[in-house]
C-alpha cells in the first residue's frame, strides 16, 4: 500500500545525541536518513546489538547526511541484516565514511580481542559489533552526490543536499515529498565556521527536524587562534612540546590551518608540525580532494603541505615518541581514549616543560575528561601515569551551532515551518531549546519521542 503522507519514526538520536536513525516513509518507499551508532553509555551502546524493528530488506534507501560514526556507524551491521540499496551522501561524506567506518570496525575488532585476552567476557567469547571486512562491504552501495544536485526516489519524492557547515561534507537534507516540503537539519555547524561554508538558510518547510546538541547552551567568546598562539608561544619559552589530542575529521584541519598561518606570519615560533594519525592523514588528504567543500584557499591548502610532516608508520611514530626537541604534535584520539597519543604520553606525560592542548569536547568517562579536570594521574596501558604537563582548554571550535546559532537559523525561514522536531540532543538541550522556539518564534516544537509515527 503506497503512504500520501510522510510518515516519520525515530530510531535513534531521540532524547539521546547518538545513534541517529530517522525511517521516512512516502509513495511506497522507506528511506532511512541516517544510520548511526549509539555511543555513550553502556545501556545505549547495547542497542546496537539489536537489529532494526523494520527489516533491513524492506529498507529501500539511505540518505546519509555525514560522516561521523553517529550518523553512519550502524551502516556495516544493516548491510549484514539485508540492506542492498543505495546510500546516498555528498562526495566528501562518501570518502570520509570509507575510512571512519574501516576505523570502527578494527578499533571493533581489537576490542573484541582484547576482552577475550583480559577475560572481561567471562561466559562467552566477546565479538565484534563488526570487522574491517564488514565495514568494506558498505562502499559499493554509496551513491555520491553534489551540493545542491536534485536526487529522485520516485516522481513524487525527491531530495537535495545543502550545506551544513558542520564538517567537510556534512549536509542538511531538503526532501519534497508529494507537496510536502521536510527539512533535517542533521548536526549544523556555528554561523561562521573556520573551514567551511556556513549551514544553508532554507525558506519553507512543513516540517523541520533540527539537532539539539547545544541546545540549552552558548559558546564562549574566544579567538582559537589567539589561544592557540598563546599556548605554542608559552611552550616554547619552557622549551617543552605541545600535543594536541585531535579528532581526525575538522578539528585536525582547523588547528593545522591556524598553526600554518600563525607560523607564516611569524606570531608563533619556526616550530616542527607533526600529525601523527593515520586517520587524520587521510581525512586531511580528502579536505585536499574536494576544494569546492570548504573555504581553505589554493595558497592555505600549500602551506599546509609544506609546513606539517604527515605521519603514517609506526616506525616514524616511535621515532617521534622518543624524542625531547620542542615541536608541536597533534595525534588521535581527541578524547584520549585510544590511539598513539598514548604513547607520547606515556613518554613525556610527567614532564611540566610539556603542555597538553585539549581542542574540543571531553566527554564524561574519557581520560581527556580528566586531564581537563585536573587529574594528578591518568591510567592507560594498565598502568597510571602522572600529570606534570600543564594542560590548556579551548573550546570555540565547536562544530555545533549553539542556541543562538539554532535560533538564527530557523528564524531565516520566510514562512514559519508547520512543525519542528528537535532531535540529536540530551533531555535538557532539547527541552530548553523547545521552550526558547515556543516563546520567541512561536513554532510549534516538541522534542522528538523514539519509536512514535508522526505523520506529516
Ligand atoms: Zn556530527
Amino acid at each position: 500500500m503506497k503512504t500520501n503522507q510522510p510518515d516519520l519514526i525515530f530510531y535513534g538520536a531521540a532524547g539521546t545525541v547518538t545513534g541517529s536513525k530517522t525511517l521516512l516513509s512516502f509513495d511506497g518507499k522507506k528511506v532511512l536518513i541516517d544510520c548511526g551508532l549509539f555511543q555513550g553509555l553502556k545501556h545505549l551502546r547495547e542497542e546496537n546489538w539489536q537489529d532494526l524493528p523494520v527489516p533491513a530488506h524492506e529498507i529501500d534507501e539511505i540518505i546519509l547526511t555525514h560522516a561521523h560514526l553517529d550518523h553512519s556507524g550502524y551502516l556495516p551491521r544493516l548491510v549484514k541484516q539485508g540492506f542492498n540499496g543505495a546510500i546516498h551522501a555528498t562526495d566528501p561524506t562518501v570518502a570520509l565514511t570509507q575510512i571512519i567506518l574501516e576505523d570502527s570496525g578494527k578499533i571493533q575488532e581489537e576490542e573484541a580481542a582484547e576482552a577475550n585476552k583480559r577475560g572481561y567476557s567471562k561466559h562467552k567469547k566477546a565479538l565484534p559489533l563488526y570487522t574491517i571486512e564488514d565495514a568494506k562491504k558498505v562502499k559499493p552501495l554509496f551513491v555520491a552526490h553534489k551540493n545542491s544536485e536534485v536526487v529522485f526516489i520516485t516522481p513524487h519524492f525527491k531530495f537535495q543536499f545543502h550545506h551544513s557547515g558542520h564538517i567537510l561534507g556534512g549536509a542538511i537534507v531538503e526532501i519534497f515529498a508529494g507537496d510536502k516540503t521536510l527539512v533535517f537539519s542533521g548536526d549544523i555547524g556555528q554561523q561562521k565556521p573556520l573551514l567551511l561554508y556556513p549551514p544553508k538558510r532554507m525558506h519553507n518547510a512543513d516540517l523541520v527536524v533540527l539537532e539539539s546538541t547545544y541546545g540549552d547552551r552558548l559558546h564562549p567568546e574566544e579567538n582559537p587562534k589567539d589561544i592557540l598562539k598563546d599556548v605554542v608561544n608559552h611552550t616554547h619559552q619552557k622549551g617543552g612540546i605541545l600535543f594536541v589530542p585531535t579528532f581526525a575529521v575538522e578539528r585536525a584541519q582547523e588547528i593545522l590551518y591556524l598553526l600554518t598561518q600563525l607560523k607564516v606570519a611569524g606570531e608563533i615560533p619556526n616550530l616542527n608540525i607533526f600529525l601523527d594519525s593515520p586517520m587524520a592523514v587521510e581525512a586531511t588528504k580528502v579536505f585536499f580532494d574536494f576544494p569546492e567543500w570548504h573555504t581553505l584557499s589554493k595558497e592555505a591548502i600549500q602551506l599546509i603541505q609544506d609546513e606539517v610532516y604527515l605521519i603514517t608508520s609506526y616506525e616514524q611514530s616511535q621515532e617521534l615518541v622518543a624524542s625531547t626537541s620542542p615541536k608541536i604534535v597533534l595525534a588521535g584520539s581527541g578524547m584520549v581514549t585510544g590511539g598513539r597519543i598514548l604513547h607520547y604520553f606515556e613518554r613525556h606525560l610527567d614532564n611540566p616543560k610539556n603542555t597538553v592542548l585539549l581542542a574540543g569536547f571531553q566527554a564524561m568517562g574519557t581520560r581527556g575528561r580528566s586531564l581537563a579536570e585536573h587529574a594528578h594521574e591518568i591510567k592507560f596501558f594498565g598502568e597510571w601515569y602522572r600529570v606534570r604537563a600543564e594542560v590548556k582548554q579551548m573550546n570555540s571550535l565547536s562544530a555545533h551551532s549553539d542556541q543562538n546559532d539554532l535560533l538564527d537559523w530557523l528564524s531565516g525561514f520566510k514562512t514559519r515551518p508547520g512543525k519542528v522536531l528537535l532531535n540529536h540532543g540530551e533531555p535538557n538541550a532539547s527541552h530548553q531549546l523547545k521552550l526558547k522556539l515556543r516563546d520567541q518564534l512561536k513554532l510549534d516544537a516538541e522534542a522528538a519521542l523514539p519509536r512514535v509515527h508522526y505523520t506529516i
